[in-house]
């Protein structure tokens, strides 16, 4: 069997143990004689299965009993308009609310222009003047904002934030897609959470959302079904067909994060591994991480030539991505909008990818 170090941004790497395990399961999973996806999401062969994986998450992530945790579709972009419908919707005719978004990149951008449809958005902060390298402080939310969003890892630019901003009465959301179980995350911070779980949860088709059941019921009449939070709660996540075998998968990661001693071990080893490549990008001759370092994230990090010459730089970024696909270590070219290289380094991604990584950008350097 040939496995390569897959350092995509997502969909990425998942631990072996998982994959071996649900290969293992495919066709008879627990005794029932039927592979996970050929289940009713309504069986008791099922019901274990998703309510396994939501026990899993409360555990690790010490979620508080006052949240509810939703297992829903349509990636964390979805979650981009059903935040506002459901915090900051109005019934038709009345004026519209007010949110808070502090702007630190792509992603972050797309949740304000999605808003906007139905909110007032305040761009409270933005890093936009410097290419989003860096997580500017965040200004107070106005009192009246019914949410103040932030994005807290910013996967194509590689920044995270370096604290969980204090908003006061203002409810807190925030977009951890590519930042969920990396390292202990206070939830009880923040109103609610979402991340589409193909970063560090499992595969894409699953968005996990977290939130506090005071916000359960704020959406307006016509805000359609599958859009609302009330709904999907109240359905323990089963108003419609789950899915059922990503809410499976991600319940094995879960367990092999548990074997691995939890999220404040996987956030060591994450730690370990992001300052293998900070450390040498600080002394390399060839390349640099453009990121200011108190905003770094710790899984994925961008990094690009120091050779100023465009036509020089795009040829030494082309050499790189071919030869480190040949050498085992896949998908480092940066995100189309930003170019230069990046390393996505999630929990699956082992230290000894890493070490790989590094051993490859030594020897490339020469
Ligand atoms: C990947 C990503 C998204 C988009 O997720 P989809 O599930 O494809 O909608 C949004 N935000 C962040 C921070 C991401 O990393």
């Amino acid at each position: 069997m040939k496995r390569v170090y897959n350092f995509s941004p997502g969909p990425s790497m998942l631990p072996l143990p998982v994959l071996e395990k649900a290969a293992a399961e495919m066709a008879d999973a627990n005794g029932s004689g039927q592979s996970v996806m050929e289940m009713s999401h309504r069986s008791k062969d099922f019901k274990p299965i998703i309510e396994r994986t939501e026990t899993l998450l409360r555990e690790l992530m010490k979620i508080p009993p006052n949240y509810r945790v939703l297992f829903l579709q349509g990636g964390a972009s979805l979650q981009f308009a059903m935040i506002p419908l459901n915090l900051a919707g109005v019934e038709a005719g009345a004026p519209k609310k007010k949110i808070t978004l502090v702007d630190t990149g792509i992603w972050a951008k797309k949740a304000a222009d999605e808003a906007a449809k139905y909110a007032g958005v305040d761009i409270a902060a933005s890093s936009k003047d410097k290419a989003y390298t860096y997580i500017p402080a965040p200004p107070p939310a106005a009192a009246d904002s019914a949410y103040y969003h932030i994005t807290w890892n910013n996967t194509i630019v590689g920044t995270k934030w370096p604290a969980i901003p204090d908003t006061g009465a203002v409810p807190l959301v925030t977009d951890l897609s590519s930042g969920i179980l990396s390292e202990p995350i206070d939830v009880s911070r923040f109103a609610l959470v979402y991340a589409g779980a193909q970063k560090n949860l499992g595969p894409a088709g699953t968005t996990v959302v977290i939130i506090r059941e005071d916000l359960l019921n704020g959406a307006p009449s016509w805000v359609p079904a599958m859009l609302r939070y009330d709904i999907h709660a109240k359905e323990a996540s089963m108003y419609n067909t789950p899915p059922c075998y990503g809410i499976y998968i991600i319940g094995l990661v879960l367990e092999w994060l548990r074997n691995q001693g939890g999220v404040e071990a996987i956030a060591a080893v994450n730690r370990e591994k992001a300052a293998l490549l900070y450390d040498y990008l600080e002394t390399s001759a060839m390349f640099f991480s453009p990121v200011e370092k108190n905003s770094r994230s710790l899984m994925n990090i961008p990094f690009v030539p120091r050779e100023s010459d465009p036509d020089k730089k795009a040829a030494i970024e082309k050499r790189f991505v071919t030869e480190a696909a040949a050498a085992g270590l896949v998908n480092l070219a940066g995100h189309r909008l930003v170019g230069g290289m990046r390393a996505s380094i999630y929990n699956a991604m082992p230290l000894e990818g890493v070490k790989a990584l590094l051993a490859f950008m030594e020897k490339f350097e020469g």
